[in-house]
């Protein structure tokens, strides 16, 4: 099968390295000279666990290279793959598909063969109708099939998600979208990875409505973490406590600063938008977005409160642990570390950062905060220190090493990657989140 990736961002690049790795042909496609002239010289334009070898082994191969011409990329592609991105609209909270529709265009365009054209971005429920007519209007003589195959794998565990799904869905509605489709995947089909057959905006759904589910769940432990602190009980527990049940599942159930990143805040959005306009709410989700939403600066107040209040606060230093939106991933869409430190910054908080991977992409987005090579040198002379993405390097700090270096032994653990009582044994003053309550004395409004 000759495969055409147009979009070589995490999604595309994930992807058209993981094709080839099955045996397909792959081009991967992307406007951007910079990356294009990167991967042509072996370096990632990301970071990913595992995909710098797995594009190495392929390109050597023969079987995965690269271009900025799209009627180059595509020609005699069997399957062409739109993988660019779909950011929220400015203003409205839509998902803004100017990039999707203009692949589409220069794809009907360009095509000198049949092929299928399958979107793999995350797009709402009909977008694969106006991807379809777009291309029909540019009066291409060839048979096209419009399929929707959303794409499941998660930032930092990429590889393996896209090698082992949980599922593949497939929204085709013919039987030349289903058959090159399944040639595609067979691979998979092989390692008895389900695929789901549907409608093509059954499909499109599907995407947001497991994003808005997860976001559901982590927002929902996020709460119960907030009750947990006033009634003194240990979030963590109830966790494992509800997650051993098989009917709700241990997984997106850790109490943390908030979901972020490049899917769960502008899908969830865009799912609302959706609801809105086919009059059918989705108040829940509504609930979700915007919980979520204060969420992130709340952590930030609860960074204050631990340096003593606002008051106090005003010119004190703060080290942040973590920038990224979770760890493995250089990612900073979204993350929630950006509104823990504006708000920070705002109250007069000195910030020092320290991300073993973000940094470069964090940077132009935090101007106020300084960067530093390590977390040591993050820590020394900061009045607290925050962990905000649970990076294996912050697991175990020299905590000897840390209070020597630190003004005062503050700790704020967004991620509850410490024990309360070890560290309270070590003379930290310790906040996580959900489990600061005094067990066992169960505190009423009315006391
Ligand atoms: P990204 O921003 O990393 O990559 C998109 C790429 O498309 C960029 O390199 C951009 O230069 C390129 N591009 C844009 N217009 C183009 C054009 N006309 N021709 C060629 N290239 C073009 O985005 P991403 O994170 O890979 O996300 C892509 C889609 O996949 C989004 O819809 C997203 O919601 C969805 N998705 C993302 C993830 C994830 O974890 N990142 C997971 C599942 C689904």
């Amino acid at each position: 099968m000759k495969i055409a990736m147009v979009g070589s961002g995490y999604v595309g690049l994930v992807s058209g390295a993981c094709f080839a790795d099955f045996g397909h042909d792959v081009v991967c496609i992307d406007k951007d000279q910079s990356k294009i002239d990167r991967l042509h010289e072996g370096i990632m334009p990301i970071y990913e666990p595992g995909l710098a070898e797995l594009v190495d082994n392929n390109v050597k191969a023969g079987r995965l290279s690269f271009t900025t011409s799209l009627p180059e990329g595509i020609a005699g592609a069997d399957a062409i793959f739109i993988a660019v991105g779909t950011p929220s609209r400015r203003g409205d909270g839509h998902a803004d598909l100017s990039f999707v529709y203009a692949v589409a265009k220069e794809v009907g365009e360009s095509l000198l063969g049949d092929a299928v054209v399958v979107t793999k971005s995350t797009v709402p429920v009909g977008t694969g109708d106006e991807v379809e007519r777009i291309i029909a209007e540019t009066g291409t003589k060839h048979r096209v099939s419009v399929v929707s195959n959303p794409e499941f794998l998660r930032e930092g565990a990429a590889i393996g998600d896209f090698k082992r799904p949980d599922r593949i869905v497939i929204g085709a509605g013919d039987d030349f979208g289903r058959d090159v489709m399944s040639e595609v995947y067979r691979p998979l089909f092989l390692n008895e990875s389900p695929i789901l057959f549907t409608e093509r905006r059954t499909s499109e759904l599907i995407k947001y409505a497991a994003n808005a589910f997860l976001a559901t769940k982590i927002t929902f432990i996020n709460e119960i973490a907030d009750l947990c602190e006033k009634v003194g009980a240990d979030v963590q527990d109830v966790s494992r406590g509800i997650g051993l049940d098989n009917r709700i599942g241990s997984k997106f159930l850790h109490a943390g600063p908030g979901y972020g990143g490049s899917c769960f805040p502008k899908d969830t959005l865009a799912l609302l938008k959706t609801a809105e306009d086919y009059d059918s709410p989705t108040r829940i989700v509504d609930a979700v977005v915007k919980t979520n939403e204060t969420r992130k600066r709340a952590m930030g107040r609860k960074v204050i409160d631990a340096l003593g209040g606002a008051e106090k606060a005003r010119g004190k230093q703060v080290a942040l642990l973590g920038l990224t939106f979770k760890p493995n991933t250089d990612d900073m869409r979204d993350s929630p570390a950006i509104a823990v430190a504006q708000t920070l910054t705002d109250a007069g908080v000195e910030v020092l950062a320290y991300d073993p991977e973000g940094m470069e992409v964090a940077k132009p987005m935090m101007p106020e905060v300084v960067m530093k090579d390590d977390p040591y040198a993050a820590i020394e002379g900061s009045d607290a220190i925050v962990i905000v993405t649970e990076w294996d390097a912050f697991r175990a700090l020299d905590m000897k090493r840390v209070k020597e270096l630190a003004k005062a032994p503050v700790m704020v653990d967004l991620r509850n990657i410490y024990r309360p009582d070890d560290m309270r044994e070590q003379g930290f003053t310790y906040v996580s989140v959900g489990r600061n309550g005094v067990a066992g004395h169960l505190r009423r409004s009315t006391d």
